[in-house]
């Protein structure tokens, strides 16, 4: 059965197309710069390459693929029979990949002002796909469900409790997808069954959450009512006094436009470096440069703080779980934030981490009580199974 995979970001959209429930890759691809002078469409499949052109919106950018994939890997759009979506932000509404239907679209457009950056082109991208693929089932799959779980001790703030019930404000959590992905992996990699596991697992990419998982279920996550709480990120702050932030309004007459764009786009690696957000920038100069240094040092220890407040939080842990571009590649970044907690039986071992790169690893210690592994995030693979076992059910 083959499944389509659709990621739409603010200008781009990411595709994959699979063979489930042999989970083979039949082709993928993305169109990045939607709107610009130039868009760029690139194809992986049975041919590949790399196009310019100009892409005025999300519809177009649809429409390239679906043509593209009929001229190369299918005789008609029938054979795709399931369309699989993400979507960020869900609300409290959905803890589980689900159907696509009036009500569920509903439930989404009502949950817009939660994710004004995300949610819109989701939505964009299901109803562009409804009409392109009229005959396939279209699954939505949410980067909160997964943190439904999170008991009310950690997802509420402790600001009055009307904020709660009126204005829905929150700790949602996002990455969900990735988490499960990886905690379910760790589970089968150590031959346990995925409510056995608990498991901390770091997703350090552009974005980056933590995510204790308790019972195979998220417990709690560092990102809060939106993706920019908790760890250090790119260009992200994270965890901030939020006094700072009033001090800002009032005495630098900053504008909340300002403010969303000194926390969101210039701060976290890029604003304390001066240099990048991306670690391929920041390695070559670390312990050359002061700030650069400075920046990742803080990175590290921002995380290795999260994961020691969560072995608090689940008191028998297995396994410490690293994804993202960054997890997966920065053996620097995985040494650092795990270095002297042999008190809490974590020994990673340095020869093995600095090995695996890009790839699924173990690299704790025999003698380490909790395993530590790296695994490379698939989350289009997991909705890809969640709208397949949707359909298989229906
Ligand atoms: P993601 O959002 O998971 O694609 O992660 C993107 C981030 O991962 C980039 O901004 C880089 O900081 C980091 N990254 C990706 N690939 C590498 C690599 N090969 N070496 C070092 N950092 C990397």
């Amino acid at each position: 059965m083959k499944i389509l995979v659709i990621n739409c970001g603010s200008s781009s959209v990411k595709f994959k197309l699979f063979e489930m429930p042999e989970e083979k890759l039949i082709s993928y691809g993305n169109v990045e710069k939607i709107g610009e002078e130039i868009s760029i469409f690139k194809y992986y499949g049975k041919v590949n390459f790399e196009k310019k052109l100009k892409i005025n919106n999300h519809q177009e950018g649809l429409e390239l693929i679906a043509n593209a994939l009929l001229e190369n890997e299918i005789k008609s759009i029938k054979e795709i029979k399931g369309v699989g979506h993400r979507v960020v932000h869900g609300g409290e509404g959905f803890n589980s990949s689900v159907r696509i239907n009036d009500e569920v679209i509903k439930k989404i457009e009502d949950h817009l002002f939660l994710a004004p950056l995300h949610n819109p082109h989701n939505l964009a991208g299901i109803k562009g796909c409804m009409k392109l693929f009229p005959e396939s089932i279209q699954v939505a799959s949410f980067d909160t469900a997964f943190h439904t779980t999170i008991p009310k001790i950690s997802f509420l703030y402790a600001l009055p409790y009307d904020f709660y019930q009126k204005y829905k404000i929150r700790r949602y959590g996002f990455h969900g997808i990735s988490h499960r992905y990886v905690a379910r992996r760790a589970a089968e990699i150590m031959g346990k069954e995925k409510y056995e596991i608990n498991a901390i697992t770091c997703h350090l990419g552009n974005g980056c959450s933590v995510t204790a998982v308790k019972n195979g279920k998220s417990y709690d996550t560092s990102m809060g009512f939106t993706p920019l709480e908790g760890l250090i990120m790119g260009t992200r702050s994270g965890d901030i006094d939020p006094g700072a932030i009033l001090y800002l309004l009032e005495n630098l007459n900053l504008k909340p436009n300002e403010i969303n764009e000194l926390l969101n786009k210039k701060s976290g690696l890029i604003g304390i470096s001066g240099i990048s957000n991306d670690f391929r920038n920041l390695l070559p100069l670390y312990n050359k440069d002061e700030k650069v240094t400075l920046a990742i040092d803080m990175f590290c220890y921002r995380l290795k703080k999260y994961i020691g407040s969560y072995i608090a939080a689940l008191g028998l842990v297995h396994a410490i779980v690293f994804t993202g571009g960054i997890g997966e590649n920065v053996s620097l970044v995985r040494e650092k934030s795990l270095e002297n907690m042999d008190v809490f039986g974590i020994e990673i071992d340095k020869a093995k981490n600095e090995k695996i790169v890009g790839k699924e690893g173990k690299i704790s210690k025999e003698t380490s009580k909790i395993k530590i592994f790296v695994i490379p995030t698939n989350e289009e693979l997991r909705i890809a199974f969640d709208t397949y076992q949707i359909i298989s059910n229906s």
